[in-house]
């Protein structure tokens, strides 16, 4: 089980941190500020930077089965830290940022789609939802407006948490229905962005929606009878 700072800090772009676990997947620290794959966003690389000066990069962060477990993920000739050395985490920062603009960009996708998630996905050059909806709903003027009347607005993205039972009370709250929430000790992360959306959510945000940047409607596609999917970017 490791601290996961990038929950309550999502701009924190190193650590220090002690081994805890070398195993297969990777590597565990007692805290770090790798955000792990899940929920659509991928996991973050960097690299650990060891007393001595010399690096290891981390190629991927991913999720183990118990609660608030992450690997950090070396390539297979990579050297091994030692348990319980203590190390530097330094994230690439700039991949990560973009991940957590165009994640924000997905809140207010679903803010301006009145229609059910059935998934999503963030790169780094776009991001899609795919909504169970029909066809000629989804505009691609209109949603492109929509989403960019939200940049401009600047709101604030903040976060709190609520329990398990005050969530269940309030079934309205979840829109994707391919990601359950992030649950953890009988508590929910809610994200919300200001008068736009509010969401369990596990991902990493940035602190207003300003900082997404104008957004393009790159495509709107049909993925069966079902799925339509809205993919957006960063505008040029
Ligand atoms: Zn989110």
């Amino acid at each position: 089980m490791s601290e996961l700072l990038f929950r309550d800090d999502a701009y924190l772009k190193n650590c220090t941190a002690n081994v805890t676990a070398v195993g297969e997947r990777g590597i565990q620290f007692d805290r770090t500020v790798f955000y792990p794959n899940g929920g659509g966003q991928p996991g973050d690389i960097g690299h650990i930077l060891r007393a001595d000066g010399t690096t290891i990069q981390i190629i991927n962060t991913v999720k183990g089965g118990g609660p608030d477990e992450v690997w950090h993920v070396l390539a297979d000739d990579a050297a091994h830290p030692a348990l319980g050395e203590q190390v530097q985490l330094q994230l690439d920062w700039d991949r990560r940022y973009t991940h957590m603009r165009y994640h924000t960009a997905l809140h207010l996708l679903c803010a301006v789609v009145a229609a059910p998630v059935t998934g999503g996905q963030v790169a780094q050059d776009k991001a899609r939802l795919d909504f169970a909806v029909e066809m000629d709903a989804l505009n691609k003027e209109a949603i492109e407006t929509g989403l960019n009347a939200f940049v401009d607005a600047g709101h604030t993205v903040d976060q709190r948490w609520i329990t398990d039972a005050e969530l269940d009370a309030q079934p309205e709250l979840i829109k994707t229905m391919s990601v359950s929430p992030p649950r953890g000790a009988g508590e929910v992360r809610l994200i919300e962005v200001a008068g736009t959306d509010l969401q369990p959510c596990g991902g990493t945000h940035v602190r207003n929606t300003a900082e997404i940047g104008r957004l393009v409607v790159q495509k709107i596609k049909s993925e069966g009878k079902q799925n339509k999917r809205v993919i957006i970017a960063f505008a040029a």
